[in-house]
Order: structure tokens, then sequence, then C-alpha cells
């Protein structure tokens, strides 16, 4: 056959149609086939695009031959796109309306060799491009003309910021020391919560291990995943962040140590690459953060999800906005892999599901070591304040403890939620609380090592001097409250002899004094660990037994309907860092609510189920998730009277179709509304989960585009299902 061949492709972009193109047959040296790539000129720019129908010859007639555009070559030394990766990619955007090209676009951000040959041409053609601009800008009599024409120019400017790539190196060397020698050897409770996965596995569910914290679930992980690869199968084990999860790395290394490869989310290009042939050359055993699930897998036998109710492994912008959790449960679904989700603090969307039959659950409540479950005490800081029992953000009793601690050379781990030496400042005369100008929040203060200070924004980053005096009126400002900073400084007041280190995403910005810091505290050369919520996660010390949280109120009743739940899970998980071998732990709550049901449920005032019972059940009474599903249309533009108008019409729009199984809610304000120079309103839509869940969710989605389409704003509007 002779002539022009037409194909379809998918583009990485947020394009709901694959378009037509052509090609030359006798100067394509082999036909092309379904997920091959091939480079293409859409709409003045250049991409390289996934076939996705082979032969399109009579579609491609009904348009009208003449006006489908050859393609400009064929790409035959980049990897072939896959069946599976393909079905996940259009799973993956029906569930979270998006479009196939975004999640290409995700699972390959514009991979290096594709780089180097596009990126040439496409930065020519974008200077030619901001020439003609500006060249328009000089002579733009009219002031909105200039405007429209400054905003192109910015926006081009901004996507070619957005093309850059990651950078960060973090590649590792696969030892190869040959097959690992460390066995894995099970406990009774662990070989039955194993036997018992298989058989969930067996009828193709997933399977929900929720295991107390010490009780091992890892081990239980790690024989299914040589038993997996035994079958001459792979594995996928998924963590919430691979930063916290080195004493993983190193078990898992000892196992299989030809097997294992580490994915971190910022990873560079050139590295994954590696890994993409690392996968193509072996059988492997991918440990990576929620990106992984995008990784080009083959002949996947087992997902490993742990800590599945982390809320890092969702993705909140850009599109597609994910939950790694869900789409591990999609990619299984296409290999039939096996999948497990594991957690002492399973997500009530998790439970729900055990409970309507979709999942399997297996429960480990015993400790490997046998520990018993720390003691809680609660110190109402109210209180203590009025007997003159508080020393700064101290209580004097939690001074007691943690001498006593000492004294017996135990470890000690403080968390407060806040990180900064002030999470705000106030003036003393005017009452001015200084915000980021861009984003709305308060801005907090930061001690640097030099020991100045300075302000800082935890939405956008920027970062101001700090002067101490009031921008408005000139007067003192005065620190409100105690983030990390100030916290270590009174520690390092109240125990003078003590070794004690910060751990916060400040201090953490280094990977490398992070990794020193925590294998410190492990080596028992660190005494006192001051930190955020990273703290409270996947650690395993053997000396620590007294953890406490200070100022916890601020992680409860912030306006999310998740609030509870979530710390409930963090002051579990917290609590289950200490006395994780044979000696009783201790964990210390400083808190100004000390009846709140959160606490009461940990204190054991409330059975832990019980508790999962009564979220569930306010949550059925309001017709939050897991009995619905919500769906976020959020809002993101620099014009603010434009985004109240555009929001609250479309609104309107959606509210007038709103029935029994839909409910639209807002617009409204999150609690910062403001971030980066862009408003944000959101519209929650709330759809029952019955049969025609589908139907209205498309819908919904429909009516969105719709009303974007019309009015050319759909730029500024995204959707976010299960929004976190
Ligand atoms: P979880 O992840 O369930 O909180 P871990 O997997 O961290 O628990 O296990 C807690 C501790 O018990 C770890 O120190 C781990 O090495 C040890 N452990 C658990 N199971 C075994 C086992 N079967 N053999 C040896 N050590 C084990
Ligand atoms: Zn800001």
């Amino acid at each position: 056959m002779y002539g022009n061949r037409y194909i379809q492709v998918l583009l990485p972009l947020r394009l709901k149609w694959e378009p037509f193109y052509s090609y030359d047959a006798e100067l394509t040296p082999s036909q092309l086939a379904v997920g091959d790539r091939v480079r293409v000129e859409f709409s003045g720019k250049e991409y390289v695009a996934v076939v996705t129908v082979e032969e399109a010859s009579q579609e491609a007639a009904r348009i009208g031959l003449e006006k489908i555009k050859p393609i400009l070559e064929s790409l035959p030394s980049l990897a072939k796109i896959s069946r599976e990766e393909m079905a996940l990619w259009r799973q993956v955007a029906e569930y979270y309306l998006c479009t196939a090209g975004e999640v290409y676009k995700a699972a390959y951000p514009a991979g290096k060799i594709e780089e180097e040959e596009v990126k040439a041409r496409v930065a020519k053609r974008m200077e030619a491009r901001l020439e003609r601009l500006e060249d328009k800008i000089a002579r733009a009599r009219r002031e909105d003309t200039r405007a429209r024409y400054v905003a192109q120019r910015e926006e081009i400017l901004r996507s070619a910021q957005n093309d850059k790539v990651g950078e960060g190196a973090y590649e590792r060397e696969i030892p190869h020391t040959g097959s690992g020698g460390a066995a894995i050897e099970l406990s009774d409770a662990q070989e039955e919560a194993y036997s018992k996965i298989k058989e969930v596995f067996k009828t193709g569910k997933p399977a929900l291990l929720r295991g107390v914290t010490g009780s091992g679930k890892t081990e239980i992980y790690l024989k299914l995943a040589a038993e997996t690869l035994a079958r001459g199968k792979n594995v996928l084990y998924l963590v919430p962040e691979i930063a916290l999860s080195r004493q993983l790395e190193d078990r898992i290394k000892a196992i299989f140590p030809d097997e294992l490869r580490v994915v971190h989310s910022a990873e560079t290009l050139s590295s994954r690459t590696g890994t993409a042939e690392f996968m193509r050359d072996a059988p492997y055993l991918i440990l990576g953060t929620r990106s992984s699930v995008f990784l080009p897998h083959r002949n996947l036998g087992l997902i490993i999800v742990d800590e599945e109710n982390d809320q890092s492994y969702k993705q909140d912008n850009p599109a597609p906005r994910y939950n790694a959790r869900e789409t591990a449960i999609m990619l299984a679904g296409i290999f039939k892999a096996g999948i497990v989700l594991g957690s002492a603090t399973p997500s009530l969307e998790s439970l729900y599901n055990c409970q309507a039959g979709r999942f399997g659950l297996i429960e480990l409540k015993e400790r490997y070591f046998q520990a018993a479950d720390s003691d809680v005490e609660i110190i109402d800081t109210i209180a203590e304040r009025k007997k003159n029992g508080m020393v700064g953000d101290f209580s004097r009793k939690l001074i007691d403890r943690i001498n006593n601690c000492l004294a017996s050379s135990g470890q000690v781990a403080i968390l407060r939620e806040r990180r900064s030496y002030s999470p705000a400042l106030q003036c003393e005369e005017c009452g001015t609380i200084p915000k980021c100008d861009r984003c709305d929040a308060a801005l907090s203060l930061h001690l640097r090592e030099d020991g100045s200070s300075k302000l800082v924004c935890h939405y956008c980053g920027r970062v101001r001097e700090y002067t101490g005096k009031c921008p408005a009126c000139g007067g003192p400002m005065k620190p409100l409250g105690a983030g990390t900073q100030k916290i270590e400084e009174e520690a390092m007041r109240l125990f003078p002899g003590a070794r004690i280190a910060r751990l916060d995403s400040d201090s953490a910005r280094s990977r490398k004094l992070e990794t020193e810091t925590i294998k410190k505290f492990a080596d028992g050369e660190i005494d006192i660990l001051v930190g955020t919520r990273i703290v409270a996660k996947g650690f395993d010390f053997s000396g620590l037994s007294l953890v406490a949280v200070l100022q916890s109120d601020s992680l409860l009743g912030q306006q999310d309907y998740r609030a509870d739940e979530r710390a409930l899970h963090l002051l579990e998980q917290f609590r289950g860092r200490c006395g994780r071998r044979s000696e009783k732990g201790l964990l210390v709550i400083q808190t100004s609510q000390p009846e709140h049901p959160v606490y009461k449920t940990l204190t054991g005032d409330f059975d832990g189920n019980i508790s999962t019972t009564r979220f569930l059940s306010e949550r059925k009474l309001f017709g939050y998730p897991p009995y619905s599903r919500v769906i976020n249309v959020v809002f993101r533009d620099r014009n603010l009277p434009r985004v109240e108008l555009m929001s609250r019409k479309l609104a309107d729009v959606l509210k007038a179709s709103d029935s029994d199984g839909l409910r639209t809610i807002g617009p409204y304000s999150p609690a910062v509304d403001k971030v980066g120079g862009e408003n944000l309103r959101i519209i929650r839509v709330l759809l029952s989960k019955d049969s025609r869940l589908k139907a209205r969710k498309n819908g919904l989605a429909e009516a969105v585009e719709a009303f974007g389409k019309e009015r050319g704003y759909t730029s500024h509007i995204s959707l976010d299902v299960d929004p976190v």
C-alpha cells in the first residue's frame, strides 16, 4: 500500500478529542502502531504524541482528508506506550474528570530525549512569538488591547517556566551483592494475616490490612513481595514520602538488593529514564511515592500502599488531581495484581469499602514485640495556667515527665504543628497582623542561622526582611503563638543538659541535614527532637519513650469535616512511635479542649471502633464522603470581582439542577483565599453514590465546561474529584 496513512493521536494537553494526522507510508520505514510516538504540530506548537488509532482513514475521510496535516516525524527511539499504561490513563481521566492527555503529560513529563529534540525548536518559536507580541504591545493604542497582549506574553513566559525540568538529582546506585541474605520470619499472628490477605487476593478484591503500629505490617508486605518476585512478577510498593522511609529502604535492600529501585518524586529526568530502563530489563520492586503509579509498569503482580490514609497520596494541582491509592487500585485491576492497603488508622473511605464488601479487611491487633499500648495523658493548659502551672509553652507536668524520661536515658519527641518561630505577629500599638499581599495569609516569623529574622509566607514562600516595626504605624511587634523554633528555644532553656534538635520542613530543606538528624536520633545522640508532624511519621526508634504534642488544638476543628479524623490519625500514629520495644511509652497532649471527643477516643473513654462509627454516622447525616462523592469546582483568578461574579453565576447554574442525588454548596472562600496572587473560590458538589453517579458526574463536567467555554473562562476553572 502506498500513499498516505491516517492515524489518531493523544496529545499531552487538556484536549477532549484526539486529532488526526497522516504520514507517508513510503517514507516511514514501518507502519505506525498504537502506542508509537510521533512528533506533530498542533495549534502552532510541537508535541510528542501517542498513536491511539493506527488505521483511521475512514473517520479521517469524514472530516476531509485535505484538512489533515502530516506528522512531522515518527520517533521510534522513544519507548512505546503499553496497552496497560493507556488503559490506566483513560480510567484516571474518566474518574478524575480530566483528559487522558493530561495524565500522559504527568506520566511522561517531557522525557529527556524528547526534551533535547523538541526544546530547541519550541524555544525558537516562542522567541518569535514574544517578539511579535512586544511589537504589538508597543503599538497598541487602547489600554485593554495592550493588557491583552501583556497577558499573552505572561502566559508564554509562564509556560516556559513550567517546562523547566525539576532539579535536585537523587540517584541511587543499585548494589549488586547477589541475592539478599536477610530472611523473613513471620510471627503466628503475621502468618495468619498473610494467609488471609492471599485469600482476599483470590477473590480479586483489594485487601485492607489494619494493623496497630508496631504489629509488623512491613514484614508481611515483604513476604508478599518475595513470593510475587519468585513467581516472576513485579512489585510496586507505595509510600507517602521517601525521606521517611530510609529504614524501610535498608530493610528491603537487605532482602532484594537487585530488584529494588527507589523512585523519588523530585526525580530528575535522567534517573527517570534510568528507572524505565531498569523496569524493562529486570524483575523489579519499585519503592516510590505517588507518581510511581504512572511508571511504565509491566507484569505487575503486587501493589502495596503503605499508610493508605496519608494525604500526600493526593495530588491537588495540576491535573490529573489523582489519589495514588485509588489509582493503584485501578492499576491492580488492569494487571489483575494483588493489592494490599495498609495502615494503623485506615481512612474512613477504605473502612466503608470493607463494610460494603468491596475490600477484604484483615486485622492485626498485636504488636510484634508484645509491648502494651502507650499511655495517654491529657493536660488542660487553661486550667494549668490558672494554677501557675505553665512555663511558657510547657506545662510543669510535662516538664517533670521530660526530666524523668531524660533521667532514665529515654528519648523525647515533641510535636508542634507550626513551623517557624512564631506563626504570626501583631503590632502592640495598632493591632495590625502583617499578611502576605499575594496570599492573604499571616506572615510567620523565622530566625535565620545567623540570628537575624525574616518574615515568610507559608503559602507562596515569599520572604521579607523583618524590621521589628509595624508596617502600618511603626509600632513594636509581638509574636503571636509559638512555632517549632520557639519551642526548641524554650526546650533548650528548660533542659539545659539535653541534646536538642529540630525537624521540620525548614530544617528538612536540606535532605542531608534531615538524614543526619534522623540518624543521630536513632543512634541516641539526640535526647529531644522538636518538629512538625514529620516527627509522627514512619520512624522506628527503640529509645523513644515519651512523645508530647504542644498546642494540640491547632490539629482540631479547622473548617473541614475531616479535621477530627485526621487529628485522631496523627495522634494515634505519634503514640505508636514510642514504647515500641518492651517498656511502655507515654503520649502527653497539651490542649485547651480536654473534653474533645478525639482525646476521649485516645484515652480509651471511647472505643476506637466507636469513633469510626461516630465519624461514619456524622458523615452519613451530613451526606459527606464516603456516603457521597465530593467534587470541588475550583476557581483561580487574579481578578477578584470577576472570580466572585463567575463563581456565583456558575453556582446558580448548577443549583438550578440540584436534585436528590446532587447538592451544590457555595461558592465559598477557602481559609486562605488568595494564593500567589490568585483569588480562590470553591463550589462544592455532593453527589449520591447510586446508579446515576457516573451520569451526574459527567453532566457536571459538561455543565462546567460549557459555562467556561461560553465566557472564555475555561482556564480559570478546574475540577477536583475527592479533594483532600
Ligand atoms: P508497623 O509497620 O506495623 O508499624 P513495623 O513493620 O515497623 O510495624 O514493625 C515493628 C518492629 O517490629 C520493627 O522493628 C520490625 O523490625 C519488628 N518486626 C516486626 N515483625 C517482625 C518479624 N516477623 N521478624 C523480626 N522483626 C519483626
Ligand atoms: Zn504569599
